[in-house]
């Protein structure tokens, strides 16, 4: 399949780099000349513009930035530009409004597209591991569905357009509220003199089960390796948690839904972006 690639950042290059790999010929295109270089040396083919890459493809998959970039490449490049028939799929995580309304506009112009933001991060997209959620039709799904195993290890059908993104940030946001609860909780255990292993091995066990204590432990040197092991560096980067969150409060505003601990994890996570922003996200125990 011919597919049009946008966005060979630190995850769009390892993915469009799978791509190849499935034996897809892929035609990529990125502001930087040294994601071209390296899109290039991964076997892609590259060109000087989205428009050129989209001109002559099956398909067309985004990994950018924001909703506002999103918007632009896919109005300016991709819709009336990629051939009639091209399914279009955007991989970025961008605000759910805008993935409604750009996959609207592909409709009207007769593309099917869906929105299939991830989860995991740049060892996923490298290692073809990632989670795709995706919103959109069951037609687009269906096409899209085949893409998106070459990059990932499971594809989900979430729902209707902005059904991906609304995932992402609902799940984002529920892991923002357990990484600050699980900090809070060890940090308190610590500070009763309660030996912060013997918590991780009861509370691991116990209700206070959770994906950031047991999979993810925010202590060096307690309960299973993680990036507080090393740092708090490598994992999920601090910056890109709190971007989620403010798509996720902005999200909840749009929807009229009471969020009071998703907003206060916006504000824990700002204050600590301030400084941290390139941290790994489960550092937000060293502010407690
Ligand atoms: P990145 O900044 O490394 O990559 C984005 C790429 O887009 C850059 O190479 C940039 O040059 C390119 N770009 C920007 N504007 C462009 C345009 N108009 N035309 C063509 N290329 C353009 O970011 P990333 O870490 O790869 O993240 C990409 C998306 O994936 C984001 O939406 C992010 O929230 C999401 N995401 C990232 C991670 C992660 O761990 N990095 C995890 C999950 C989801």
């Amino acid at each position: 399949m011919k597919i049009a690639f946008v966005g060979l950042g630190n995850m769009g290059g390892g993915m469009a780099a799978n791509l190849v790999k499935a034996g897809h010929e892929v035609r990529a295109f990125d502001l930087s000349q040294e994601a071209i270089e390296t899109a290039r040396g991964n076997g892609c083919e590259t060109f000087a513009s989205a428009r050129d890459a989209a001109e002559d493809c099956d398909a067309v998959v985004s990994m950018l930035p924001n909703g506002a970039i999103v918007r632009d490449v896919y109005t300016s490049d991709i819709i009336g530009q990629a051939p009639e028939g091209a399914v279009l799929l955007d991989c970025s995580t961008i605000d759910v409004a805008t993935a409604k309304d750009v996959a609207q506009l592909a409709a009207d112009a007769g593309y099917e597209m869906v929105d299939a933001p991830v989860s995991g991060g740049i060892a996923a997209a490298n290692g073809g591991t990632l989670t795709f959620m995706v919103g959109g039709t069951d037609s687009a799904f269906k096409r899209a569905e085949p893409i998106l195993q070459a990059m990932g290890k499971a594809v989900i059908h979430a729902g209707d357009a902005g059904a991906g993104q609304t995932a992402k940030i609902c799940n984002n946001m529920l892991l923002a509220i357990s990484m600050i609860g699980t900090a809070e909780a060890m940090k308190m255990a610590e500070k009763l003199g309660l030996d912060p292993q013997k918590f991780y091995e009861i509370s691991s066990q116990s209700s206070g089960y959770c994906w950031s204590l047991n999979a993810y432990t925010p202590m060096p040197g307690v309960g299973v390796e993680s990036p507080a092991d090393n740092g708090y560096q490598g994992g999920f980067a601090t910056a890109l948690m709190l971007k989620d969150l403010r798509l996720a409060m902005e999200a909840a505003e749009t929807a009229d839904a009471s969020t009071p601990l998703g907003a206060h994890a916006k504000e824990l996570y700002e204050k600590f972006a301030e400084e941290n922003g390139g941290m790994d996200f489960s550092g937000i125990i060293k502010s407690l």
